[in-house]
C-alpha cells in the first residue's frame, strides 16, 4: 500500500515540479527487482539497502561530478533502457550521524496523552539474530551491527536537549539482540542519568528479571514480543527458538517488572489445527493479565521468506503469486485446499479476536447492537442518498434553468 502510494507520489512530483525521484528502503530493496521495469515508469533511480553514502554520490554524480557505474548500491535505466543494479556496499552503522528532525512536522511526533513529549525513533542496531520461517527480513538485513553504547548515550543526550523531550521509540529489529550490550547500555543510561522513557521490539528467549528490572530502571515502559502462538509444536515449525511456557514467564516477568507489554499473534500458519488455535486461546486466557495490548495478524507467505525458498519443508506446495508477486497462495501438502484454508483461517482470526478482546467482540450482545448500528447506518444512508438524488436533481435544474435558457 505505502509502496503503490510512494509510486504516485513519484508520478505526481515528476508532473509538477519535473523533479528527479530516487526511492529506497526495504521493500525496494528486497522486492523492487520483481518489477523494476513498472518502477521505473514512475522514479529515475532506486538506491537499495543503506543508502546514506549512494544518495550523496548520485547528487554528485548529477552536479556532473562521479560516474553513475561507480555509484554502490544504485539501480538504474541506462539509455539503451536495459536497467543496471551496480555491486552492493554496506556502510558501517556507527556512522551514521544524528538524527535531523528539523523542518519535519514535529506535531506529528506527539502523543496525545503526553502533550510535552514527542516520541522520536532511534535506531541503536541493525539486523535480527532470529531466523523466523514466515518473515522475509533475514533475507533483506545481512548482518548484525551495533552502534557503540557511548555514542547511543550521546546521541539520545542530545536529542533530548535539542527536541525538548524525552521519550524514544528504539526502532531496531530486536532491542535483546545482546544480552551483554542491552545490559551495558542500560547501565549507561542509569550512570549518565539519562532519564529518558523508551520501547522497543524483543525477543523472549534471553530475558530475565535481572534485566527486565534494569532495563525498567534505565526507562524502558513498554516492550512488543512477537509470541505468534500458543502452540508448541506451531513455535517449532516457525523457528520461534522458545516454548509457549517460556513466552508466557517472560510476560510476566517483563510486567512485574512494570513494564507494558504488548505481543502480536499470527493465525492460519501452515497446518495450524484445531488444537493449535485452542492452545493460542488457552494462552491468551492465561496470560491476559499481563498483556496490555495484542496485534493478530493473518498468516501470509511472502516471497524471500525461508517457506518461501522451502515450501517442502513446511508441508506448503503450489504457490501462487497472489499480490503483485511478493505474497502467495498455497495448499497444504496434507491436503488441505487454499480455499478451505482462507475459510479456516477467517474463523480461526474471529476467536482470536473474541479472546484478545475478551467480551468487547462479538458476543451475542454485541452481535445484536452491530445489527441494530449496521441497520440504522443502511437506513441513514439510503435516505440520505434519496435525499441528496433529490436536492441533485433540483440543483441541476436550477443551473439548467439559470446557465440554459438564452
Ligand atoms: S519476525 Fe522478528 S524476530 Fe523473527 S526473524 Fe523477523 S525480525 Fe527477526
Amino acid at each position: 500500500m505505502q509502496f503503490c502510494f510512494a509510486l504516485f507520489l513519484s508520478q505526481r512530483f515528476k508532473k509538477k515540479y519535473n523533479t528527479t525521484v530516487v526511492l529506497g528502503g526495504p521493500f525496494v530493496s528486497f522486492f523492487g527487482h520483481l518489477f523494476y521495469s513498472n518502477i521505473f515508469n514512475f522514479a529515475d533511480f532506486i538506491i537499495l539497502g543503506d543508502g546514506r553514502v549512494p544518495l550523496l554520490r548520485l547528487i554528485d554524480h548529477l552536479k556532473g561530478n562521479d560516474a553513475i557505474s561507480r555509484i554502490p548500491n544504485l539501480v538504474y535505466r541506462r539509455e539503451d533502457n536495459k536497467i543496471i543494479e551496480n555491486p552492493r556496499e554496506d556502510y558501517p552503522i556507527e556512522d551514521i550521524p544524528l538524527p535531523d528532525f528539523d523542518g519535519l512536522p514535529l506535531e506529528a511526533y506527539r502523543i496525545k496523552q503526553d502533550t510535552n513529549n514527542l516520541v522520536l525513533p532511534y535506531q541503536i542496531s541493525k539486523g535480527c539474530l532470529n531466523r523466523c520461517s514466515f518473515c522475509t527480513f533475514p533475507a533483506v538485513s545481512r548482518k548484525l551491527a551495533f552502534k557503540s553504547n557511548d555514542k547511543v548515550v550521546n546521541d539520545l543526550a542530545q536529542m533530548k536537549k535539542k527536541y525538548q523531550s524525552r521519550i524514544f521509540f528504539f526502532c531496531d529489529e530486536l532491542i535483546n539482540n545482546s544480552y551483554d550490550r542491552l545490559e551495558e547500555l542500560c547501565d549507561l543510561f542509569i550512570k549518565n542519568k539519562l532519564d529518558i522513557l523508551w520501547s522497543a521490539h524483543a525477543k523472549v528467549g534471553n530475558l530475565d528479571k535481572r534485566i527486565l528490572k534494569k532495563m525498567r530502571e534505565a526507562g524502558c515502559f513498554r516492550l512488543a514480543f512477537g509470541i505468534e502462538s500458543g502452540s508448541n509444536k506451531i513455535l517449532e515449525s516457525m523457528n520461534k527458538g522458545f516454548t509457549a511456557e517460556q513466552a508466557g514467564n517472560t510476560l510476566k516477568d517483563a510486567f512485574e517488572a512494570g513494564i507494558n507489554v504488548r505481543i502480536s499473534l499470527i493465525n492460519g500458519y501452515p497446518h495450524e489445527k484445531n488444537d493449535d488455535v485452542k492452545k493460542t486461546l488457552d494462552f491468551i486466557r492465561k496470560n491476559r493479565k499481563y498483556i496490555s495490548y495484542a496485534w493478530v495478524y493473518k498468516f501470509s507467505l511472502n516471497y524471500g521468506s525461508a517457506i518461501y525458498l522451502h515450501p517442502e519443508r513446511y508441508g506448503v506446495k503450489n504457490l501462487i503469486a497472489e499480490n503483485r508477486d511478493f505474497c502467495f497462495r498455497f495448499d497444504e501438502t496434507s491436503g488441505l485446499k487454499w480455499k478451505q484454508r482462507k475459510r479456516q483461517q477467517r474463523y480461526n482470526h474471529m476467536r482470536t479476536l473474541q479472546a484478545v478482546y475478551g467480551n468487547l467482540a462479538f458476543n451475542r450482545k454485541h452481535r445484536l447492537l452491530l445489527f441494530c448500528f449496521i441497520s440504522a447506518f443502511y437506513f441513514i444512508t439510503v435516505k440520505l442518498k434519496k435525499a441528496y438524488s433529490f436536492i441533485s436533481i433540483k440543483l441541476k435544474r436550477t443551473y439548467f434553468f439559470i446557465v440554459k435558457p438564452k
